[in-house]
């Protein structure tokens, strides 16, 4: 077993991306927004060059679609592009057969433009939510080899979802679930591989979570996406809970990564967990 290394992963969508938002959860308006997915996404790729890092991105079907030669710069630059979804449609709100098209389109979208074989999933807002999700057998007969969509947080997900990466048992063969980085906040279980949870801890806690995972030869998974580091950024009608998910402390993202990777070089899913090597194994 290889030793552990610091995951990067991007989940590569649009500002407007926002499930369930009345105004931007419209997919017949998306062409009217002002796009930043490619200015931003470049900004996270050679802040990556610079540090010699790689990372996995997760890049809708529909942003592969517009901007194939995003994808392709990706892939050229050595990270893995990996699916985030068609539409960015929640998981859990879709029947099998929809899913099953959603991740089908996706794939077909990313391997046309990236070139490489698409072998990991993310969904949008974690929204597998549970070990016990039908659309995770659907994922291994869809080609998928890895998932990174469960959360060990409620209310997204479940306390009793993986913590550390597990080989999930399901009724199409084994599934590698990778989760993001969760450590604790005032006694409870918070993320702290990125989201709000993570900008709003101190830089501090959240880099001695990283060390100790290290140091436990446990691979920790950080995330984030184009529109955290994007300088102009549209504004937006959101609820002011909502804004303060988005925006809040935004711009600590760049700083803080930039002084991670500085002492420890990211590398993507597919670098840190080779086919077949896990650091532990249990059943679904
Ligand atoms: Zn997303």
């Amino acid at each position: 077993m290889p030793g552990a290394s610091l995951v990067l992963t991007v989940d590569v969508e649009e500002w407007f991306h926002v499930c369930g938002h009345p105004v931007y959860d419209v997919p017949e308006r998306w062409e009217s927004f002002p796009s930043r997915v490619v200015p931003s996404t470049g900004r996270i790729l050679e802040l990556l060059e610079r540090t010699s890092s790689h990372a996995t991105f997760f890049v809708l079907g529909w942003v592969a679609r517009r901007y194939p030669d995003l994808v392709r710069r990706i892939a050229e630059g050595g990270h893995e592009v990996a699916c985030h979804g068609d539409l960015h449609r929640r998981a859990n709100t879709m029947t099998e057969q929809e899913f099953r098209a959603d991740v089908r389109a996706a794939k077909a979208s990313l391997e046309e433009a990236g070139g490489t074989r698409v072998t990991a999933y993310r969904a949008p807002e974690w929204s597998l939510r549970s070990t016990s999700s039908p659309h995770l057998s659907t994922l291994v007969e869809e080609g998928f080899r890895v998932d990174s969509s469960l959360l060990a947080v409620p209310p997204i997900g479940e306390p009793g979802n993986p913590r550390v990466p597990t080989v999930l048992s399901t009724s199409a063969g084994d599934l590698l679930e990778v989760p993001p980085l969760v450590g604790t906040l005032f006694g409870w279980p918070a993320m702290l591989g990125g989201g709000w949870t993570s900008r709003f801890s101190r830089e501090a806690r959240v880099t001695a979570a990283v060390e100790a995972a290290l140091s436990r030869g446990e691979s920790p998974v950080l995330y984030l996406h184009p529109w955290e580091v994007d300088e102009e950024h549209p504004s937006m009608e959101l609820s002011p809970i909502a804004r303060l998910v988005h925006f809040g402390a935004r711009g600590r993202v760049v700083p803080r990564l930039s002084r991670l990777l500085a002492r420890h070089r990211s590398v993507s899913l597919a670098e840190a967990f080779p086919a077949g090597c896990v650091h532990r194994e249990v059943a679904a």
